[in-house]
């Protein structure tokens, strides 16, 4: 399977926000979505990242809050639609798409693929459709990135009973052969969920369960002061964990913990 790791804009945090014990210095966090070669299902996305619907999304209030609490650097040439061609494909190439959560920065081109099957976690459909206006909004969601009628090409993902990965869980086989596994990383939003591909070389997509690397290596949480925006802090250091043992028991599997700096240095590709 062809997996190419993207890179669709950056949001600048200080370090400390992302590695409690970081500095004050500000880190790049590129929002970093997959582009997959399924043998039979054809290309799909893991997350579809940032695009200027984020910008039109967030021209007013409350929503303007959020870019002003995550200053982003975008532009046209970073979204997903305007790499593709870079492969030989367009938009209509994109017969599906696995949304790992529902925040803005992960969604943000869902416009962009009229025509992709939808998966997600039923567990953060239900928040989604359950919030809006300023709830919506603390939980790090924007409705209107949502386009219009993507109900009817949406798949919600009730269960996780398949063959469970080392220390993460059960997963969800998603086209039931045993190549994509989304696997439930509960605490950042309510109903994450990372993918792993079981390609020749093995990758854990690892969503917002961390967000750096080294988090996962040394178990660094983030720092108290973004808890705000936390569905579940327990379950966030439980999930952190989890990760820590799977990486430590699994070296050769990469995981992509989809902000982190290191990993867009070394893996991500680049125009
Ligand atoms: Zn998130
Ligand atoms: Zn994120």
């Amino acid at each position: 399977m062809q997996v190419i790791l993207l890179d669709t804009g950056i949001c600048r945090v200080p370090e400390f926000h992302v590695l409690r014990d970081g500095s004050r210095r500000m880190l790049d966090c590129h929002a970093v979505v997959a582009l997959i070669e399924h043998p039979q299902r054809g290309w799909g996305l893991f997350d579809v990242g940032y695009s200027q619907a984020m910008i039109s999304a967030t021209q007013q209030l409350p929503w303007s809050l959020y870019r002003q609490a995550t200053p982003l650097q975008l532009s046209p040439e970073l979204e997903v639609v305007n790499q593709l061609p870079r492969y030989g494909l367009s938009a209509a190439d994109i017969g599906w798409i696995v949304l790992s959560h529902a925040h803005a920065d992960h969604v943000a081109a869902l416009a962009d693929f009229p025509q992709a099957q939808i998966y997600m976690s039923a567990v953060a459909f239900e928040l989604l459709s359950q919030v809006q206006g300023i709830n919506a909004l603390r939980r790090g969601i924007i409705p209107s990135l949502f386009p219009q009628g993507w109900h009817q090409r949406l798949h919600l993902i009730y269960e996780f009973r398949d063959q469970p990965l080392f220390a993460l869980g059960n997963t969800h086989d998603l086209f039931g052969d045993g190549l994509l596994k989304l696997v439930e990383l509960p605490g950042h939003a309510r109903g994450q969920i990372g993918m792993y591909i079981a390609n020749s070389r093995p990758i854990l997509l690892a969503a917002d369960g961390a967000w750096h690397s080294r988090a996962i290596r040394e178990q660094v949480l983030p720092h108290p002061i973004i808890y705000f925006m936390i569905d579940d802090a327990k379950a966030m250091a439980t999930t952190l964990a989890r990760l820590s043992a799977f990486a430590q028991a699994y070296p050769e599997v990469l995981i992509v913990p989809c902000h982190c700096p290191e990993i867009y240095a070394s893996e991500v590709a680049t125009a």
